[in-house]
């Protein structure tokens, strides 16, 4: 039997419209290094989003689902980006522009853009890479920066406002097919190329009414976030088409990422929620001991990418601003789990913070499962660690396989069943929270068992002389692997790892079996192009002797 229901598609341009009437007074602020920030209305940004796609479709002759680029900070711009492009049938593809240029070039030839919007600052990225983007024919330039670096090149330039100007502030946005493409977003592939992850309408529509519950990030019209976590990486964690379905006002810090301007955005626009990774908040913490702010507005802080290190989480608390931890990856669009503890927990008590700094609960619509080395389907005890798997309508089950007949690469990332193999490995507790020990490339085997590298990590960083701490598995001729602990010492401490060791092994914290023998100091970690700590990096280093290593 058929429902009755209407079968109304779910597209961007309806969160579009709904933001733009419904919460026509909400704003996108975006910071502009000096002087008052841009503030821009969502119905202003609603207006200049159809004038966006009337420029691409009648002077840039943009069809059907091509994919047009975006280069671009967390702005103004980049919002009317996100809805013209999808809205209007094309795919928004934003461009990482953290990555090696290689990389990028790889990338833009293999989605074939044709269009490239770019922030006028980042120019000195783009213009030494146009003569390898062979699709590319038009350049769209907004904000400040030096154009004339695009003299000679063989594209046509166009700058965003002149482009726009004077278009109708409205478009008939043709009612698409909500399985159709919307974004994509490559994934910052550590190795091999690149991933293209393609959304569709429907994905990226019920992924934004899962941010906005309650029990996810739960904001409101009375919110300002401050969306730090970049639009390039997985949609800015789906925050601006969130957003619009609720009127959630938006701080946008364009270029400015650096801990002393975040913080004076904070203290002068008075954000209540922010989104990043714990890198940026490992940098802003220290900002904020080094010069204290008044940053009180700020009460809720969605930390996910990469684990919350304890001592992050409660440092953060301690200032008043609630962390809430958070997984994802750039093929589950990303919220896979969030860490809210179930309402029986007493507050601010040990089991509390045990379940704060879990990766979360899955929502209804992520389905999950453990696989053990031997493919073995292993319980939800909180014990059993195995590969995590995920399905659901946000989740990606096949690759972007470029134009032609392959247009989806199937990959054994994908169970045969269809599930997502995501690489993290983990406990799921009866209760249906996901611990991650470690990535399972990460891992350290050590004759026969496994270490978790963020174990060490974490323990590492909750000692006051330690900055930032990663640790490797290195090849031992005894058991197989070992972990090299690599420590970045904070300012004016000095050098003991047989006190770190000793504060490893103190109140249980960890095994004895499994503390570090080779001990390095570093002057910082290196990280990948969505900041987390890029492991390959030191595992080379340390292969090819660069480090400067002591066994104790
Ligand atoms: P990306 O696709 O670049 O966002 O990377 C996804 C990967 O980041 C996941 O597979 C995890 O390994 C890692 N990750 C994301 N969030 C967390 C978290 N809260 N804790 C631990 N690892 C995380």
């Amino acid at each position: 039997m058929l429902s009755t229901m209407q079968d109304v598609p779910l597209l961007i341009s309806r969160i579009l419209a709904h933001g733009q009437v419904i919460h026509g007074t909400s704003q996108v602020i975006t910071w502009t290094g000096e002087g008052e920030p841009d503030r821009r209305s969502y119905a202003e940004i609603g207006a200049r989003t159809a004038q966006l796609a009337h420029a691409l479709r009648e002077d840039l002759g943009v069809e059907g689902d091509e994919r047009v680029a975006t280069l671009m900070w967390n702005n103004a711009e980049h919002v009317e980006a996100y809805f013209a492009i999808p809205s209007m049938g094309a795919v928004l593809h934003t461009l990482n522009l953290r990555l090696p240029p290689e990389q990028l070039a790889w990338i833009v030839n293999h989605a074939a853009d044709r269009v490239i919007i770019a922030n006028g600052s980042l120019l000195p990225l783009l213009a030494p890479l146009l003569p390898h983007l062979k699709p590319v024919e038009h350049v769209v330039v907004s904000g400040p920066g030096d154009r004339s670096l695009l003299a000679g090149a063989s594209v046509q330039v166009h700058e965003y406002e002149d482009l726009i100007a004077g278009k109708p502030t409205t478009y008939d946005w043709p009612e698409l097919d909500e399985r159709s493409a919307a974004a994509m977003c490559y994934t910052s592939g550590t190795t091999g190329d690149p991933k293209g992850v393609v959304y569709s309408h429907r994905s990226i529509y019920l992924h934004s009414m899962q941010v906005n519950m309650a029990q996810s990030m739960g904001l409101t019209d009375a919110d300002l976030s401050l969306v730090v976590v970049p639009q390039f990486h997985v949609n800015a964690w789906g925050l601006p088409h969130a957003t619009f379905m609720t009127g959630v006002n938006m701080l946008m810090p364009d270029r400015f990422l650096q801990p002393a301007p975040l913080a004076e955005m904070i203290e002068t626009q008075k954000p209540t929620h922010a989104a990043a990774v714990p890198t940026i908040w490992q940098g802003l913490l220290a900002e904020l001991h080094a010069r204290p702010r008044e940053v009180s507005s700020l009460t809720q802080v969605t930390i996910g990418g990469s684990a919350c290190p304890p001592a992050l989480m409660e440092a953060f608390d301690k200032l008043g601003m609630r962390v809430c931890h958070a997984w994802g990856m750039t093929e589950t669009s990303p919220l896979g789990t969030i860490a809210r503890p179930p309402a029986h927990v007493e507050a601010d008590s040990e089991e509390e913070l045990a379940y704060r700094l879990t990766q979360g609960r899955f929502p209804a619509s992520v389905e999950a499962r453990l696989t053990g080395p031997g493919g073995e389907r292993l319980p939800w005890d909180g014990e059993s660690a195995g590969e995590l798997e995920v399905r659901g309508p946000w989740i990606a089950g096949a690759y972007y396989g470029g134009q032609g007949a392959e247009h989806l690469r199937p990959d054994d990332k994908f169970s045969e069943d269809g599930w997502l193999k995501t690489g993290d490995v983990g406990t799921i507790s009866p209760d249906g929270f996901l611990t991650l020990t470690d990535r399972a490339k990460d891992v350290i085997k050590s004759g026969g068992e496994w270490i978790s590298s963020v174990d060490l990590e974490n323990a590492l960083m909750a000692h006051p002389d330690v900055a930032e701490a990663a640790v490797v598995a290195v090849p031992d001729e005894k058991w197989g692997e070992r972990p090299l602990a690599t420590v970045v010492l904070k300012e004016g401490a000095s050098t003991d790892f047989a006190a770190l060791r000793s504060f490893l092994a103190e109140e249980g914290r960890i095994a004895k079996w499994q503390l570090p023998e080779r001990w390095t100091i570093i002057e910082s970690v290196p990280k990948t192009s969505v900041g987390k700590f890029d492991k390959k990096v030191l595992r080379r280093q340390y292969a090819d002797g660069q480090l400067d290593v002591t066994q104790i």
